[in-house]
């Protein structure tokens, strides 16, 4: 029997990488629904391959003009935020792949979930900024299963002991392309150097997030959320060979990590396989060979942006989705030049000064919170 997904944000890194991973089990998926932001000569292409029920379209106009070019085929065009909602809802879908980026993705996971679909989430932004009400509508269904290759990395470890035999969880680190750098040589880094991540080929948010160690900061409240660990049960390590791609110490000392080279195609595999393995021809370690692994602690005086996390993870509310969109606004800036890479921590640091946390929030609170973020950051980096 065929496996029913829709994949949201098709078209980015994660998205066509999880078509890749169809491609090779044809027999086993049936593709219902697909979405872009705006990117629509590839989404046409994906349509024409994959014949979706349904497909998305962020950007109105482009959502109009993909109308008019698929006029020949059976695919229904839902435009705009309320549309993406709409697929990922979609009745005929059993699994919805989240691949969007950013704030976006907290909606239609919340619909998707509603709708009691497994959802394979590879967006952490819509934990970090709404954890509490995704896990309140998945954790009764246990319907969540990370695509993040760390949290893929825990949550295979954690299948060696029980929950409450889990001491506590260790992320691991790449550095990303400036690991070793002090703030002398982060002074005058461009875009194009810190787009350039040693060992992991990602879109262009996540890359940056990289080299600050935001990612890795989210990653910590991404986790903090899907495995119900507090903060101080979760460590970052940095590992710069990025074989190891997390690990669970049980109350033993025992540690348990998850190896494999860098590649998603593997996290997102075993999360469309889930709870099967399936085969596959993804590059192995090859054991002829020399290998070395290397741990150091995270640099805090560089990249300041990981502690910011877990400040903001620890305050909790409307705190995290707070640091989100300023983070959100203030990459894009340093991608348009606007930004230096140090001035990247110092905005986040005092949007968060700015920012009293509202506990427990509601959607609309998130909602209204990011919007506020938003501005806020402007205003400062204007100032
Ligand atoms: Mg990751």
């Amino acid at each position: 029997m065929s496996r029913k997904i829709s994949i949201l944000g098709s078209t980015g890194s994660i998205g066509t990488q999880t078509l890749k991973v169809v491609d090779q089990f044809p027999e086993k998926f049936k593709i219902i629904g697909l979405s872009t932001r705006g990117n629509i000569d590839l989404l046409e292409m994906q349509i024409r391959k994959y014949k979706p029920l349904a497909a998305a379209v962020l950007q109105q106009e482009k959502a109009l003009e993909l109308k008019k070019r698929i006029s020949d085929v059976d695919t229904i065009v839902l435009i705009g935020e309320e549309g993406l909602k709409v697929l990922a809802a979609w009745t005929d879908a059993e699994m919805v792949v989240v691949a969007l980026v950013g704030f976006s993705g907290l909606e239609p996971t919340l619909a998707a979930l509603k709708e009691g679909k497994a959802v394979a989430l590879a967006n952490k932004e819509a934990l970090v900024v709404g954890g509490e009400l995704i896990m309140s509508e998945a954790r009764s269904k246990k319907t969540i299963i990370p695509v993040d290759s760390e949290h893929s990395a825990i949550f295979q470890c954690l299948h060696a002991g029980r929950e409450n035999e889990v001491k506590k969880i260790i992320l691991t680190a790449s550095g990303g392309p400036f690991l070793g750098w002090g703030k002398k040589e982060l002074a005058g880094v461009q875009p194009s150097q810190a787009l350039k991540h040693p060992n992991w080929k990602m879109g262009a948010k996540v890359t940056i997030d990289s080299a600050t160690l935001m990612n890795k900061g989210f990653e910590v409240i991404e986790a903090h959320w899907l495995f119900n660990l507090e903060f101080k049960k979760i460590d970052v390590v940095i590992h710069p060979e990025s074989i190891i791609h997390s690990m669970v110490e049980f109350n033993d000392g025992s540690i348990i990590a998850q190896m494999s080279l860098p590649s998603m195609l593997l996290p997102i595999q075993f999360a469309l396989s889930y709870p099967e393995r399936w085969e596959s021809n993804f590059p192995r370690l090859n054991w002829e060979e020399k290998h070395s692994i290397n741990f150091l602690p995270p640099d805090q005086k560089s990249f300041p942006c990981l502690n910011y996390a877990y400040r903001a993870g620890e305050t909790g509310g409307t705190m995290p989705a707070v640091l989100n969109a300023a983070n959100e606004v203030a990459v894009e800036r340093f991608l348009e030049n606007r930004l230096s890479f140090l001035h990247i921590p110092v905005v986040l640091e005092e949007i968060m000064n700015r920012h009293s946390a509202m506990l427990n929030p509601s959607l609309n609170d998130i909602v209204k919170a990011d919007a506020w973020a938003r501005q806020e950051t402007i205003k400062i980096l204007d100032e």
